[in-house]
């Protein structure tokens, strides 16, 4: 399965594909969480129990039993799949589909697909979820989980409309990304082809494993970014000739000749997590670069020797895509209003502090740190529904304090508020520069392809052209806005070199 999106980067002013391929091979899950009971929205008087036989389940009338109490676990990295577990059976036991009408309580670890143990959900924006069978889904049935007349659960609807929403006490999982941690092992490749001069592999090794730490490579950018949890390392391979330059610019066909090329050298990729290649550039390609998304592979386009080309590509590798704008939004003096007024820009998006934007090198915004696993939710924690004050430290200053704030939306979307505030190599940005004088808001979600597109939301409409208007999208001192998504109103009282103090708030804007 392929999935190639094509946009244009600003700053590289290129064209880049990018490829969907299967996740990456790190370890290591996250924590399960205990969602309480699970009802269906149309008899939430009715809670999903443990039969008598405690295998088979079925609806009984709510009433707080450990049988009634279910909890998730994330299935290894993934961050949108998980097993549904039930608090009486213990974690060992997990609910899963054999048929269409037959779901019972499993081995997690027995005989069997993984997948049919394996769940995944979308949040309705009336809060609403509704629950789907991974495998179920992947034999082509729509994999929704319904309850019938005689308390049978079946999955073999057709249609979509016919899946019944679900309410659980607590949210069901934020999905996340592939969990990115510990050490990724990097084949990096320098090629050329006949006739072309190879590329100087010193200059390309820096800009990927850089020995220096001097702001010039994707190694270091990644170490500051992730806070240490993700470290690169791997091998460079140079003077590979791929032979004649082809006339195409066939991903496969490419990774193929790659691969073909490669093992001649006596080279064994099956070591790697990663490939990269560098290639002559080839008119064919009409991009700087091509990378999976998500996935284990890079093609550069003979642009090898800039490190923020690897930065953006291996964005991709992580399941950042490219980013979307919000723009235009109705405003008055104080007050922006963050609804249907607003202008939606999904390809040419810029944001200055995201290198999937046009952000150049500069480090990885907060909420793809979280996505990944590199920060938690104590320091990227959820606004609660009371009202109430967050400070918010400069992102990679500050050991504790909090690095981000997430507000849920009806969508199943999140808005995220960050703060930077210069420092040396990746973050030296100008005093005057409104990053770091206000606090950038995004939102973001992740889909079923661990996959993840930024929106950057101007906080400034009318303050520049609308094309260049999210150059200074942040929110600043004194200023607010009105989310309808999420029903809040969010403030910045004051910014300064130790933090940015925010409030978060439902009740009605006075301006
Ligand atoms: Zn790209």
């Amino acid at each position: 399965m392929n999935n190639v999106i094509t946009f244009r980067k600003a700053a590289l002013s290129v064209v880049v594909s990018t490829c969907l391929l299967g996740a990456s091979g790190l370890t290591s899950a996250y924590a399960g969480e205990n969602l309480g009971s699970l009802k269906m929205a149309s008899d939430n008087n009715l809670c999903l129990d443990l039969a008598s036989n405690k295998l088979d389940v079925t609806f009984n009338t709510c009433n707080k039993s450990d049988s009634q109490e279910w909890y998730y676990d994330f299935v290894g990295n993934s961050g949108t799949n998980f097993f549904l577990k039930n608090k009486e059976k213990g974690s060992t036991w997990c609910l899963r589909a054999f048929k269409t009408s037959l779901i019972k309580m499993d081995s997690c670890q027995g005989a069997g697909y993984t997948a049919s143990r394996t769940w995944q959900h979308q949040t309705l924006l009336n809060g609403n979820s509704l629950l789907r069978n991974k495998y179920i889904g992947d034999m082509g049935k729509v994999g929704h989980y319904l309850f019938n007349d005689n308390g049978q659960l079946s999955l073999d609807r057709k249609n979509l409309d016919e899946a019944p929403e679900w309410q659980t006490d607590a949210p069901l999982p934020e999905k996340k990304l592939t969990k990115a941690v510990g050490n990724k092992k990097i084949a990096l490749l320098i090629t050329h082809f006949d006739g072309k001069k190879p590329a100087n592999s010193d200059v390309i090794k820096q800009a990927v494993f850089g020995d220096k730490n001097d702001f010039t490579s994707l190694r270091q950018h990644v170490s500051l970014s992730s806070r240490g949890k993700l470290t690169l390392s791997g091998d460079t391979f140079s003077d590979i000739n791929l032979g004649p330059m082809p006339n195409h610019c066939d991903t496969p066909r490419l990774r193929a000749l790659i691969a073909k090329k490669a093992a001649e050298k006596g080279i064994d990729l099956s070591k790697y997590d990663s490939v990269f290649t560098e290639m002559s550039a080839n008119p064919k390609c009409t991009n700087a670069a091509i990378a999976a998304l998500p996935g284990n592979f890079i093609l550069s386009n003979g642009q090898g020797h800039k490190y923020w080309m690897w930065t953006h590509e291996f964005g991709h590798n992580l399941g950042f895509g490219h980013i979307d704008a919000l723009k235009s939004c109705s405003a008055s003096k104080n007050l922006v209003q963050i609804d249907g007024s607003c202008t939606r820009t999904s390809s040419n998006a810029t944001d200055k502090t995201d290198t999937m934007g046009g952000g150049g090198g500069h480090l990885y915004p907060a909420n793809y740190q979280y996505l990944l696993g590199w920060l938690d939710s104590d320091s990227v924690p959820l606004a609660g529904k009371t009202a109430a004050r967050y400070t918010l430290a400069p992102l990679w200053q500050q050991t504790n304090g909090l690095q981000a704030l997430r507000i849920a939306r009806k969508d199943g979307s999140y808005l995220v508020l960050e703060y930077r505030q210069p420092q040396p190599g990746y973050e030296d940005w100008s005093k005057e520069d409104s990053v770091v004088r206000g606090v950038t808001v995004r939102s973001y979600k992740v889909n079923d392809k661990q996959q993840v597109s930024n929106t950057i939301i101007d906080m400034t409409p009318g303050s520049q052209s609308v094309a260049k208007d999210t150059l200074d999208a942040q929110l600043m001192p004194g200023k607010s806005f009105y989310d309808e998504l999420s029903g809040r109103i969010i403030s910045v009282e004051t910014v300064n070199a130790r933090g940015a103090v925010v409030t978060v708030s439902s009740s009605k804007f006075k301006d």
